[in-house]
């Protein structure tokens, strides 16, 4: 039985970098909600005791480095599975650009080996088994709308933000999420109004939401790549309604709730920057 698995990008509504902790990562609150730009995972069984990915993407491996591929292989380690499993992986989703690509790839594969072998394994515990693999993954587990804390691991279903249009711009660069976090300097920070965007969503508000999106280490991408604040400006001139960029960047999104001004929105920044996608929030 062939079975398959949507993995949709997420975007940071809020990302706050809070103190670091002996194990070497900061401890973090981010607010994350899901956007209907997917990847496809497929799951095929295998009757040899192996995992095997494929992909076609020029930047990403199709080996063990793969997050699809490690989710499988801790997966079986940790139920002590000994069956195999084929992985195709559709990439849609724009590879290090701050939108969770391998972390929701390494998601849908666990959510989808729990129903492929009928193991009936709760969701916090997959959520659990994820964090081993990225700071993303639990959220992409859980899908929707959450407060993720500590390093990622703790998570807090919220309601869904109010509908609304989602214009994504990327530049043409992959950002390292380690390479920005190696850079934050303790104290030095802006730290968004978490408290406040909480509010918002539980009122349902769209407008005190956009007021509130932060973002703790854009200032830090801005200064490695100018080019990500240029599509932060260029994308408020063209008269999104809450503009951010997502993660580590380098995309930045912009939200509105009228679909011909999004559409509006989504045509001026093509050409402006090297990847635009106009698509729904999820929630
Ligand atoms: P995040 O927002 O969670 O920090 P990102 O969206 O910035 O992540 P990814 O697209 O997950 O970044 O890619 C980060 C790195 O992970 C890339 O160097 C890529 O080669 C590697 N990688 C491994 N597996 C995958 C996968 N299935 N999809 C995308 N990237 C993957």
């Amino acid at each position: 039985m062939t079975l398959f698995e949507k993995a949709p990008a997420k975007i940071n509504l809020s990302l706050d970098v809070l103190d670091k902790r002996d194990d070497g990562y900061h401890n973090v609150e981010m607010i994350m909600t899901t956007v209907d730009l997917a990847d496809r995972v497929e799951l095929r069984p295998m009757e040899m005791d192996r995992v095997k990915v494929a992909l076609e993407s020029r930047y990403v491996p199709s080996d063990e480095r793969n997050l699809a591929y490690r989710a499988a292989a801790l997966f079986k380690k940790e139920y002590g599975i000994k069956k195999g499993v084929h992985i195709q992986v559709e990439k849609c989703i724009p590879v290090a650009a701050g939108l969770g690509g391998g972390s929701t790839d390494a998601a849908a594969v666990l959510r989808g080996l729990n129903r492929m072998w009928k193991l009936g394994i709760p969701i916090g515990e997959l959520s659990d088994l994820g964090a081993e693999l990225g700071s993303d993954v639990p959220f992409c587990v859980h899908g929707h709308t959450a407060l993720a804390k500590g390093k990622g691991e703790i998570i807090e279903r919220l309601n869904p933000p109010p509908s609304c249009w989602v214009v994504l711009a990327k530049p043409n660069i992959g950002v390292s999420t380690k390479t920005i976090f190696q850079r934050v300097k303790p104290g030095k920070l802006p730290h968004p109004e978490t408290a406040l965007l909480l509010s918002a969503l539980e009122d349902g508000n769209f407008n005190d939401m956009c007021s509130h999106l932060g973002n703790s280490l854009e200032d830090i991408t801005f200064s490695v790549y100018p080019e990500v604040e240029r599509i932060k400006e260029k994308m408020k001139q063209a008269g999104a309604e809450g503009v951010l960029m997502s993660g580590s960047g380098p995309t930045v999104y912009g939200l509105v709730q009228q679909e011909s001004k999004a559409q509006r929105i989504y045509n001026s920044m093509q050409g402006f920057c090297h990847e635009v996608h106009l698509v729904r929030l999820l929630g």
